[in-house]
């Protein structure tokens, strides 16, 4: 009996220790939602989201020490997840707007960029967003493009669900002009021939990450760990991937 009592007890103890090694292995997890269609911010490679933001988001990761987990899903969709707990933040470029602000709280920015027109190579009659009135212009929906072309008067508004829909448009003839975020704009047009930027450039908007209202402490971490991946120079060597 005495032995049977003794082999328990060192079974227990095995248990312990198998338990513990595999809780200290197992990181929290961090579900991080985004839109792979905004490269070089993030897009898909051999079915895989990677880009400047997941790489961006992964540093914080390792700085909170969470495992970052990616979920791709449509962009106008993603806020609606953030606020019903189904991904812990957004990282998707999305520019912190005012609008946006009522509804979720942002990071630190850590991009500034701006709304550019992108047109057909041989179009010289756009040169700035005054001269897209009485055009047929393609944005994205619920992108600051199509906030920005929706508020102007006469302009013929089409809207796509992701930004290489509209330029397959431009490409086709179908539309005069795509306005679109100027880094996402300069890969297309680096990309795809028969494409130039006009040379008049929207106002400047920062990209943050965004976080649910209620998350006050999420925000703190994140900021600290920008904070520090800018400092550690982490963020440099991600900016430098990505743009350089
Ligand atoms: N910066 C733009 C916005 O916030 C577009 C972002 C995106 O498509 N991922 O609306």
């Amino acid at each position: 009996m005495k032995k049977v009592v003794k082999l328990l007890g060192v079974l227990m103890l095995m248990l312990c220790f198998a338990f513990t090694a595999n809780g200290a292995e197992k990181k929290e997890k961090l579900y991080v939602g985004t839109n792979a269609e905004f490269p070089p911010f993030e897009y898909l490679e051999e079915g895989k989201v990677v880009g400047f933001d997941i790489d961006f988001i992964n540093a914080i990761g390792e700085v909170m020490g969470k495992e970052i987990v990616v979920k791709d899903m449509s962009f106008d969709g993603l806020l609606p997840a953030l606020q019903t707990n189904k991904v812990d933040v957004v990282v998707a470029g999305m520019t912190a707007t005012e609008e946006r602000k009522k509804a979720v709280n942002f990071s630190q920015p850590y991009y500034s960029a701006n709304q550019v027109i992108i047109l057909a190579e041989g179009n010289n009659d756009i040169k700035d967003f005054a001269d897209l009135k009485g055009k047929k212009v393609a944005v994205m929906l619920g992108f600051t493009g199509d906030v920005v072309v929706s508020e102007m008067e006469d302009v013929k508004v089409e809207r796509f669900n992701a930004a290489y829909a509209g330029i397959m448009a431009l490409q086709n003839g179908k539309v005069d002009a795509v306005v679109l975020d100027s880094e996402t704009a300069n890969n297309y047009v680096a990309k795809n021939s028969g494409l130039k930027l006009a040379e008049g450039k929207g106002e400047a908007e920062d990209y943050a990450i965004a976080v649910k209202k209620s998350d006050a402490k999420l925000l703190e971490e994140i900021n600290a760990a920008i904070d520090q991946i800018k400092a550690d120079g982490t963020f440099g060597k991600i900016i430098e991937k990505h743009f350089n």
